[in-house]
């Protein structure tokens, strides 16, 4: 059960109880809306909690409301300050997860995004894992992940969402933990709500961004990480699918997923079927680094609570 208890909502912070919409609501019938997924983890060395890579998503919630003509009447600096505002007053001593959303609130019956109040809302609740375990079980799905010239797949934007759970739900219903899209090329694109790489000969290989790829800011950071702290070699190129089932490791990043090992592809054992080095290093720094352990990257690190 969510444990919040407000929201920003119509420009105010309400009880939660009262940020709700109209069965009307344009964003409810036609999905036009766009949206961020933030962490805030909560650090007991120094009872704060630290919002990870807070300006990073305010700036891409812009980006996509920009692909989507979307009005955001809030700068990103703005955006932030919402975000402490809210947890402040949530009075969080745990991980959480924040969900800032744009989305078309006019009631009209319109397919289009010109011309149409936007309504902006954000809250946080308390949030543990996503995906609820170490490791995970992919499979490639029969969904292919939407096109950048179908709904733009650098945005965040809600509709697009049903090819996610889609994929998810297949993936689920047939035992697997989570699902690997293809694009429309044949090509491996990314997980239903995470991004992918895969380890081979001691160099990492991402998907570029032009793979229909959600501009992942976990994987910036993994990039990140991987050139300063591991001295891998980072190569973004595209991914055969065949060659998910011969990669020495391969991982799943995003801001839910976190940093996530995967075991087993479409039932083949990936390397030798454990958490291999790389992925291995990757989960032990990611979750220092979150938690505001390491000096280096403590700017990525918001502190909410004033001390
Ligand atoms: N791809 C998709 C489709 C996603 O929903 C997410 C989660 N936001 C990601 C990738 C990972 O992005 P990020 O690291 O910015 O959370």
């Amino acid at each position: 059960m969510p444990n919040n208890r407000f929201a920003f909502f119509n420009g105010e912070i309400v009880p939660i109880e009262q940020a709700t919409v109209s069965v009307m609501t344009n964003a409810l019938n036609y999905g036009t809306g766009c949206f961020e997924g933030i962490r805030g983890y909560w650090s007991p060395e120094e009872s704060q909690l630290l919002v990870f890579q807070l300006r990073a998503h305010m700036e891409r919630l812009h980006r996509s409301c920009r692909i989507l003509y979307m009005q955001l009447p809030y700068s990103v600096d703005e955006l932030c300050a919402i975000t402490i505002e809210l947890l402040r007053r949530e009075e969080f001593r745990e991980d959480v997860y924040i969900r800032p959303l744009v989305y078309k609130s006019d009631p009209a019956i319109a397919v289009r995004m010109n011309g149409l109040t936007d309504a902006f809302t954000l809250f946080a609740l308390g949030f543990g894992q996503y995906i609820d375990a170490p490791t995970v079980r992919a499979c490639v799905s029969s969904w292919r992940r939407i096109d950048d010239n179908i709904i733009p797949s650098r945005a965040k934007a809600s509709g697009a969402y049903i090819n996610s759970a889609l994929a998810k739900t297949e993936a689920l219903l047939n035992g697997y933990d989570e699902a690997i899209v293809l694009g429309s090329d044949g090509q491996v694109s990314e997980a239903s709500a995470a991004n992918l790489f895969i380890v081979r000969g001691g160099t990492l290989i991402t998907p570029p961004l032009t793979s229909d790829v959600l501009e992942g800011i976990t994987r910036q950071v993994v990039a990140q990480l991987a050139r300063e702290r591991l001295g891998l070699p980072l190569v973004e190129r595209p991914i055969d699918r065949t060659e998910l089932y011969v990669a020495d490791e391969a991982f799943f990043c995003g801001t839910g997923a976190e940093i996530k090992p995967i075991i087993e592809i479409d039932r083949r054992a990936v390397g030798d079927g454990q958490v291999g080095p790389v992925s291995g290093q990757l989960v032990r720094l990611y979750a220092d680094v979150v938690r505001g352990r390491v000096p280096e990257y403590r700017q990525w690190c918001t502190p909410v609570y004033e001390r």
